[in-house]
């Protein structure tokens, strides 16, 4: 299993597949996706190197993410590629859900295991606001056809906004009385690009937390493995609630964590300071130099993030990088 200095084990790789989006997300590229320069995406047999060498380093679960990875038209074979490996149990997708009623049942056909959408407003003028497309109700059409086909967990991931969604976490919570989707609260986080919407918008999660639990909703009780994320449930409601709350106190302990961009460079942290290339190892199938190298620098990662300081690294947006 990949450890690193401080004891930590890397279990799950973020794998980012394109930086290209066609949403306008204000928190995230609000003019729109600007291509800077020409670059070439991981192909489908970096991936599959990529997949195998992680497997083989004791990695359990893969995210293919984006920008937005549904714009990718090998997306069925590169979900396949990352499930093939012996060791990698599951394989998730994190989307903006535009694709989902038309694709979804390919992805599951290819191997998908659990699918998180985002969704920061059931309000469809507040979503389109946020995102520049009204396309909630066909977003919402595509979870309904995800958790009635029942082969992939569904997760909703929103970003806590101060005036675009604060006021309105009840009638997120309503809508998961009766839904099974557990629904992720992520505090919104400081990139090199949004300081001055950050300032705005952001909303501490543990606020949110303490309503939670004046409410009767209790937390689950979770291995260190499974990662930052504070789960509850409620013993009334159908759904549940994980809190992501990226400023709080040791939320870097439980980092089990790698990522590597749509161009072939890990990061050893979304706010690393710069990406480490991998390239040189992706060119043929031997992936024992590739884990050699990953191990190697892996030594390099840090106790923390210090977005507390307001240092976001080489991060200029989640679309980068995949969140
Ligand atoms: N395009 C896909 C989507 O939006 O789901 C996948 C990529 S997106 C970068 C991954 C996740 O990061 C989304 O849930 C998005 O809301 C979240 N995200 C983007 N920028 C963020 C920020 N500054 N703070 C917190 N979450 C952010
Ligand atoms: Fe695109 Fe996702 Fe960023 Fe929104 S959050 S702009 S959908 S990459």
């Amino acid at each position: 299993m990949l450890t690193d200095s401080f004891g930590r084990k890397f279990s799950y790789l973020r794998l980012s597949i394109t930086d290209v989006c066609n949403f306008s997300c204000n928190y995230c590229l609000p003019d729109g996706y600007q291509c800077s320069q020409p670059r070439d995406f991981l192909s489908l047999a970096k991936i599959t190197r990529i997949a195998n060498a992680f497997s083989e380093m004791g990695t359990e679960k893969i995210r293919i993410t984006g920008g937005e990875p549904s714009l990718r038209k090998d997306l069925p074979e590169i979900i396949a590629a990352c499930k093939a490996p012996q060791n990698i149990k599951k394989v998730a997708l994190t989307s903006n859900g535009y694709k989902l009623p038309q694709h979804i049942n390919q992805w599951l056909d290819a191997g998908l295991d659990a699918i998180n959408i985002s969704i920061d407003s059931l309000d469809p003028r507040q979503f389109q606001q946020i995102t520049g497309h009204n396309k909630l109700p066909h977003i919402l059409k595509g979870i309904d056809m995800a958790l009635s086909d029942g082969r992939a967990d569904v997760k909703v991931n929103v970003v806590l906004m101060r005036e675009y969604n604060g006021y309105d976490i009840e009638t997120f919570l309503a809508w998961i009385k009766d839904t099974p989707i557990t629904l992720r609260f992520i505090e919104l986080m400081q990139t090199g690009e949004n300081d001055k919407f950050f300032d705005a918008q952001h909303v501490q999660g543990s606020r949110i937390k303490q309503n939670l639990i004046l409410a009767g909703w209790l937390p689950v009780i979770n291995s260190h493995s499974a990662g930052p994320a504070q789960e509850f449930y409620h013993p009334d409601y159908q759904g549940r609630i994980g809190l992501i709350m990226p400023y709080a106190k040791n939320f870097c302990d439980s980092c089990n964590r790698l990522r590597i961009s749509a161009v072939g460079k890990l990061h050893l942290c979304l706010f690393a300071e710069q990406g480490l290339d991998l390239q040189q190892h992706l060119q043929n199938d031997d992936v024992e130099p590739l884990k050699q190298h990953i191990r190697a620098m892996l030594g390099d990662k840090k106790v923390s993030h210090f977005l507390q300081d307001r240092l976001t690294g080489a991060t200029r947006n989640f679309a980068m990088l995949g969140g």
